[in-house]
């Protein structure tokens, strides 16, 4: 066994250097003029997919691991997937688990745009203004990034039953960048208390799946979209849009009764996952309308977690 073990490892350090090697791709192209173009981006993000696949190859080899040398083979290894998209067909993030301390980053890149508000909105609103200021916009970003790393982060546990002692935790990571964002988010302003719909909209390819590319995704926000607000049904909690909005970013899809009717693209994973069966409904979840995010939401993530190390008994942890 210990051959294969060596196989495997061999394997690893392999794919290790060939993300190694993309990086001083990425750092040449920055060096350059200090940008990295859509033609660049787009020549690193089909290498990734490249890396990505030959990490495919090696779980082929991980999932016939009997289980008692499981433990060893996941501690030896580094996971890292750039630009996933759930099984759920949407959403886009990056994944980086280090076994040693069981941390699974979710990493979002994210673009912020602001949009200045509509004039006519802003009569009357003497203290108002319709305009963005730098500080305004600052302020609005470092929000973001707080409410969504706090709120999404940490919730759950998972664990693996070869693997005795091993706990898995979800961090959250948001980070703003330039170019090579997974969502770029539009942020249109609108007078304090007002209300306008928020989304998120996926650039989805000839498979019917969001394009597993950087600088396709959209989210469009406004600035009231991190205060509360109550979505009118009988449900008495209310929900922050940009809260629900992420759920999308990681693979969600809303709960409640929508256009779709019936179908709600995670309710297989949670089947799998949990047992339950998904109904839309008005609910106090946050991917319905209210504010709760339960095991059901993190079934992207365990999803993800499995395809990183290529191993599939991960589980809530109870
Ligand atoms: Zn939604």
């Amino acid at each position: 066994m210990s051959d294969k073990l060596e196989k495997i490892n061999k394997l690893e350090e392999n794919i290790r250097a060939m993300e190694e090697e993309l990086l001083k791709y990425q750092d040449l192209f920055l060096a350059n003029d200090g940008v990295i173009d859509k033609a660049e981006q787009n020549m690193l993000d089909d290498m990734f997919a490249v890396v990505n696949d030959a990490v495919e190859a090696l779980f082929v080899q991980k999932g016939k691991l009997p289980p008692e040398i499981t433990f060893a083979v996941f501690m030896a290894g580094k996971y890292k997937k750039t630009n996933y998209v759930p099984l759920t067909g949407i959403g886009l993030f990056d994944i980086n688990l280090t076994p040693s301390d069981g941390r699974l980053e979710i990493l979002t890149k994210v673009k912020f745009d602001f949009i200045d508000g509509n004039p006519t909105k802003f009569a009357g609103k003497k203290k108002e203004s319709n305009i963005w200021s730098t500080s305004e916009k600052k302020k609005w970003a470092a929000e973001y990034i707080t409410l969504i790393e706090g709120r999404w982060g940490g919730k759950y546990h998972f664990i693996h039953p070869d693997m005795i002692g091993v706990t898995v935790f979800v961090d959250v990571e948001v980070e703003e960048v330039a170019s090579g964002w997974h969502y770029e988010l539009n942020i249109t302003k609108i007078p304090e208390g007002d209300f306008k719909g928020s989304d998120v909209s996926h650039f989805i390819d000839k498979s019917g799946k969001a394009l597993a590319k950087t600088d396709k995704h959209q989210g469009n926000f406004d600035s009231e979209d991190m205060d509360w607000k109550h979505k009118g049904t009988s449900v008495k909690e209310s929900q922050m849009g940009s809260v629900h909005e992420y759920g999308h970013m990681v693979g969600l899809d809303d709960e409640y009764s929508d256009s779709d009717p019936g179908k709600i693209a995670h309710q297989t994973l949670v089947r799998d996952a949990l047992g339950t069966v998904l109904v839309e409904g008005n609910y106090q979840d946050v991917m319905s309308v209210g504010n709760h995010i339960e095991k059901q939401h993190y079934v992207t993530f365990l999803a993800a977690l499995k395809d990183v190390t290529g191993l599939k008994k991960w589980q809530f942890k109870k």
